[in-house]
């Protein structure tokens, strides 16, 4: 049943409660506490949001120009700006984040659409040489309405990296957030409308992944999906959205290598290593999960690495210590199974943080853990924990480091930690994903940078000016003058 409060699909540039009545509740991962309800959808509030962002595609957003696209986006960029602390807040709360990393998500998300409003205006076809008596050009077209299925992990960034660049390339958009944190993405869309976007550009469906998320995809009017969440789920997302050869961009997991060579700066390293793995308490799918150490400094490594994870603090999102809680309780019960495996395996723990004992009692507290000698062939070492946990293991040169960093089902984000150029260049060409930081690392990058995986990972890319392409379809036309 609905709760009073319930918070209401935004479609159309209007709230409108779910044909359902029912409701899903919002719980606070710092207290384990309901704190909010949202709207259940079901296949009546999919149609209307759909048909809103057809009649936007054909009528008032497909009318305007690029340039007027642009100009609305940079509005909106500057409202969310505006909006900074408020939205912080909202995610901080919704998804456990600590208060500083939720600021740098609302950061992010106004800085996608400053991005994407300036890009809106630069997609352009081509011309291209062709027999004599023929001019061949390629225009850009947007795809018509989107979908957007995204997890609860950066509610925020992922909206506006996918939403930012699909309507920078003309399209409309029917956006399905996760069930476990929707309300940032709901105030998004409502200042959006504030700003002067035209009713049914944005439209947001709230409700269960398996309800409305499947019946998103599979709708025959969904001219292109872009989903991010976990490997099964998008399977299952390409196999729906065959059914009416509907395009999928696929942003999944990964195990990504963190690989540490004898020369490297440790001083530069350290820091970063160990905050590409708690940073949103593990749960970052670009996560620095593995730390692939050299033989010869493995001990010293382990060492000061150990010492760092020993002094992190877990918290309340208000508390704002270095990680905050996990999402829920099954989340939570999923990596303690993890940890209880390590142990039955005799894996031994380098370093763990811990829960500060101010933290609220119901919450979903997990401490940060670092493992050592994990073999390479591990659960640990293979599948995704989505926790704030490390799994260390040494290799001994070069084409080992290679092997093992290779060697799991996916394929995202690796780094590269030597002050050799040579083997900078080697590794980064050698590694087997869509993104390689050296002597770094950016857990996804910057707004600028094409992002996306290879194998497990997925299919196409988000971000930069690349991900334009792929929320337009190019189409050629020839033309024969004499
Ligand atoms: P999930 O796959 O369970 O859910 C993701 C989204 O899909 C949610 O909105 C959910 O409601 C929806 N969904 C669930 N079942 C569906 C169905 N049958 N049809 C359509 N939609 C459905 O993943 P999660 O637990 O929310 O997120 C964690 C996973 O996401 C991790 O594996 C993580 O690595 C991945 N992730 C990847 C990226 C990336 O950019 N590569 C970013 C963030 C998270």
């Amino acid at each position: 049943m609905s709760s009073p409060s319930t918070r209401q699909h935004f479609i159309d540039n209007r709230w409108q409660a779910s044909s359902s009545g029912d409701s899903i509740p919002v719980i606070d991962p710092s207290t384990g506490e309901i704190f909010d309800h949202i709207a259940r959808g079901n296949g009546e509030d999919i149609e209307r949001a759909v048909q809103a962002a057809r009649r936007a595609f054909d009528g008032p957003w497909g009318r305007l120009s690029a340039a007027e696209r642009s100009r609305l986006m940079f509005k909106l960029s500057l409202k969310l700006q505006d909006h900074h602390e408020e939205l912080a807040q909202l995610e901080a709360r919704d998804c456990g984040k600590p208060l500083k990393q939720a600021r740098g998500d609302a950061t992010a998300i106004a800085r996608y659409f400053e991005f994407y409003a300036g890009a809106a205006d630069k997609l352009h076809g081509d011309t291209i040489p062709y027999q004599s008596g023929y001019t061949v050009l390629t225009l850009r077209e947007p795809h018509g309405v989107t979908a957007h299925i995204v997890p609860w992990n950066y509610p925020m960034q992922i909206f506006g990296r996918c939403v930012g660049g699909a309507l920078a390339a003309g399209n409309t958009c029917v956006v399905k957030p996760a069930e476990d944190a929707c309300l940032s993405l709901l105030r998004v869309a409502e200042l959006a409308a504030e700003v002067g976007f035209p009713a049914g550009a944005i439209n947001i469906v709230t409700g269960y992944g398996h309800e409305v998320g499947d019946l998103l995809v599979k709708h025959p009017d969904i001219d292109h999906v872009s989903f991010t969440g976990s490997p099964n789920v998008g399977k299952m997302v390409v196999r729906a959205a065959a059914e009416h050869h509907t395009p999928v961009t696929l942003e999944l997991g990964g195990k990504s290598p963190q690989i540490v060579f004898a020369d490297a700066d440790l001083d530069a390293m350290l820091p970063v290593v160990v905050n590409a793995i708690i940073q949103n308490a593990g749960q970052t799918c670009s996560a620095g999960s593995r730390l692939l150490v050299q033989r010869s400094i493995y001990e010293q490594v382990m060492e000061r690495a150990g010492a760092a994870f020993n002094q992190l603090q877990v918290g309340s999102s208000q508390m704002d210590l270095d990680c905050g809680p996990l999402i829920r309780q099954s989340q939570l019960q999923r990596v303690a199974a993890f940890l209880e495996e390590a142990a039955a395996d005799k894996i031994t723990v380098a370093g763990r943080g811990r829960i500060h004992p101010d933290a609220p009692k119901g919450g979903f507290y997990q401490a940060p853990t670092l493992l050592r000698d994990v073999p390479p062939q591990h659960r640990l070492a293979q599948e995704e924990v989505f926790g704030p946990v490390l799994a260390a293991m040494p290799f001994d040169d070069e084409a080992d480091a290679i092997r093992i960093a290779n060697g799991t089902d996916f394929g995202l984000v690796a780094s590269v930690w030597t002050r050799d150029g040579g083997r900078q260049l080697r590794l980064a060409r050698a590694m087997r994903c869509g993104q390689v930081f050296v002597n770094n690392y950016g857990a996804g990058g910057g707004v600028e940078l094409p992002f996306g995986g290879v194998k497990a990972s997925g299919h196409g890319r988000e971000k930069g000016f690349e991900a334009l392409y792929g929320f337009t379809v190019l189409k050629t036309i020839a033309i024969k003058h004499d």
